[in-house]
């Protein structure tokens, strides 16, 4: 079974959903659950008592990370993992299994951190935490803060790392996971497995352009649901770019542009979509 596991757009669909309800907003209640979603703080129980009595400033988000500014100079930090996705309820209302975390605003709203696997996190960082964690490491925001094709080509320049490694890595560009690295080299018509240090300018301008529109296309949606239906929307929707992929999950059926038949291959040990035919 394909497993969505949240990259920027869902990530994105989220921070819409939440900052709303949380900027301006003094949180009067913080509940950690389980101490594995607390793991990135020292003491799990710092980011109960750096939030609570807290008023939230912007929430941000570089690449798949939802970042908030929170009086006192802290960061409070949100990944949503493999599975996690976020809930906004009232306090009584019923809750989902595995609400791992929970902050109340003194609005009454409740922001719920549902996570099955607990891959995902929650911390709160003082700046100096943060530029000592591994944040500080991440490369520039796929969607806000793009990379231009010059980076692109100094970073790509000699690697025989497949385009597809490349375009994974945080470090380089955040944001983009598995399903719209496909998507992004599908469009820009450049094979997966390709050398990145083999690409062209014209390649590598190609591939820097997907970027944003792919990304874009994904936010209209709402981001990506698959069928195990483990990010969904925070008012419960689930996202519906799955219908519109171009090759992604669609190994064996039709190309929609050329007709022929969507290759699947193991890249970078993830699993990658193209088209043999429109792509080079
Ligand atoms: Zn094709």
């Amino acid at each position: 079974m394909l497993v969505s596991v949240p990259e920027l757009p869902e990530v994105e669909t989220t921070r819409r959903a939440i900052a709303p309800v949380l900027e301006g907003r003094r949180l009067v209640a913080v509940d950690v659950r389980r101490d594995r979603m607390a793991r990135r703080n020292e003491r799990p129980i710092d980011v109960v008592e750096r939030l609570t009595g807290r008023r939230v400033g912007v929430v941000g988000r570089i690449g798949k990370f939802i970042v908030a500014d929170v009086e006192g100079d802290f960061r409070w930090v949100m990944h949503l993992g493999m599975s996690g996705r976020m809930e906004l309820s009232q306090p009584g209302d019923p809750e989902t299994a595995h609400t791992n975390f929970v902050a109340l605003t003194d609005s009454g709203i409740e922001l719920r951190f549902v996570d099955p696997r607990t891959f995902g996190f929650v911390a709160v960082f003082t700046s100096e935490e943060l530029a000592a964690s591994p944040m500080a490491q991440l490369g520039r925001d796929a969607l806000d803060d793009l990379p231009s094709v010059k980076d692109f080509m100094a970073r790509f320049h000699g690697r025989s790392a497949s385009i597809k490694a490349l375009v994974l890595d945080q470090r380089i560009v955040a944001g983009i996971g598995n399903i719209y690295a496909d998507e992004i080299l599908f469009r820009a018509r450049v094979k997966p497995t390709r050398a990145a240090g083999s690409l062209s300018e014209r390649e590598i301008t190609a591939v820097r352009e997907a970027v944003v529109p792919v990304l874009e296309e994904g936010l209209a949606h709402g981001g990506t649901s698959l069928g195990d239906l483990a990010y969904l929307l925070p008012d419960g929707r689930a996202g519906t770019y799955f219908g519109h992929l171009a090759v992604y999950g669609r190994a064996g059926e039709a190309c929609r542009q050329c007709g022929s038949m969507i290759e699947r291959v193991v890249v970078a040990q993830r699993s990658a979509h193209y088209c043999p035919q429109c792509q080079l």
